[in-house]
């Protein structure tokens, strides 16, 4: 289950819809990033986000802070952009410092301009099954499985980690297509056996190969968000790469899920300007 090429039809689709716009006269959307302090894999993931944006058509501008910032100050940058007019969707990068509360700062973010969907109003209205904008890595997995043809409709569907930004919203996606789900989490007890009942099985939780090839069902649907470190410095996901002799489908770490997670937070961004200057 390679992400790129379903990310790369997303990209197409939002390069489009951008295009479209420009013709109508209407300008580009605009995608503010804000940054606190200097983090070498924030700067990665920024410079991916930029690049993409480029791509499809979408400006984006970068708000630096010193590390030293305040909630206070990380809150005015904030506010100032929500001020600005030309801005479409703000993206808070983290990590932040220890000293800078991180739900405060996403709270400040306009719900209108909220492209990475943490904003509990985002995150109140996929709970009620409202439309809404949703975090782009489980907005990503729906799409990477409907892409394979995955049916969920009945199936029993088991997310691994509770985070807000994966394992809790992916849960929410899956429940509102229909599928059974079980969420898991570091106080689950007899996690493999429970892993071993899903159709479809959905791991974030940052531990190299937790998932053991015996813990997947013969023909399941295995999306792998993981990103670890592996001991020879590559990069392996959650599920160990021999479970996918067992599995339906596998996503693969890298290029499975991260693309489309950068893919849908462009998309967001487009939709937060299409919504708030319909064409
Ligand atoms: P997180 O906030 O650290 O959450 C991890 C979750 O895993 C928690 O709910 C935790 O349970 C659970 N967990 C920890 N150890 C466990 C165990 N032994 N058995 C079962 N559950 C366990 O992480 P996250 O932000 O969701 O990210 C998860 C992984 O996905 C990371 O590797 C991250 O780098 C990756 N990721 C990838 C992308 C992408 O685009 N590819 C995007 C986001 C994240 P508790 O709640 O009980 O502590």
């Amino acid at each position: 289950m390679a992400g790129g090429e379903v990310a790369e039809g997303i990209l197409a689709g939002v390069a489009e819809r951008v295009r479209a716009r420009s013709a109508a006269g209407l300008r580009a959307p605009h995608l503010a990033v804000v940054l606190v302090g200097e983090n070498d894999a924030s700067e990665t993931y920024v410079r991916g986000k930029r690049r993409d944006a480029a791509r499809v058509g979408i400006t984006s501008s970068d708000h630096r802070l010193a590390a030293t910032a305040t909630t206070a100050d990380v809150v005015d940058v904030v506010e100032s952009l929500n001020g600005d007019p030309d801005v479409s969707g703000i993206l808070i990068q983290q990590p932040l410092p220890p000293q800078v509360d991180a739900a405060a700062a996403v709270e400040a973010v306009d719900p209108a301009r909220d492209v990475d969907g943490l904003h509990p109003l985002s995150a109140g209205r996929l709970v009620l099954g409202r439309p809404g904008l949703v975090p782009g890595t489980p907005a990503g997995i729906l799409r990477l499985l409907d892409h394979y043809g995955v049916e969920l409709e009945g199936r029993r569907a088991v997310v691994v980690g509770r985070s807000s930004i994966v394992g809790k919203p992916a849960a929410l996606l899956l429940l509102g297509r229909n599928a059974t789900v079980t969420m898991c989490h570091s106080r689950t007890v007899g996690l493999p056996g429970i892993c071993r009942e899903a159709d479809v099985l959905v791991v974030a939780v940052g531990r190299l190969w937790l998932v053991q090839p015996d813990w997947v069902r013969p023909g399941a649907a295995v999306v792998d968000v993981g990103v670890n470190r592996r001991p020879d410095g590559r990069l392996g996901g959650d599920v160990d790469p021999a479970a996918a002799e067992v599995a339906g489908w596998l996503s693969p770490v890298p290029g499975g899920v991260g693309p489309l997670t950068r893919a849908m937070l462009l998309a967001n961004t487009c939709r937060a300007e299409e919504a708030r200057r319909p064409g």
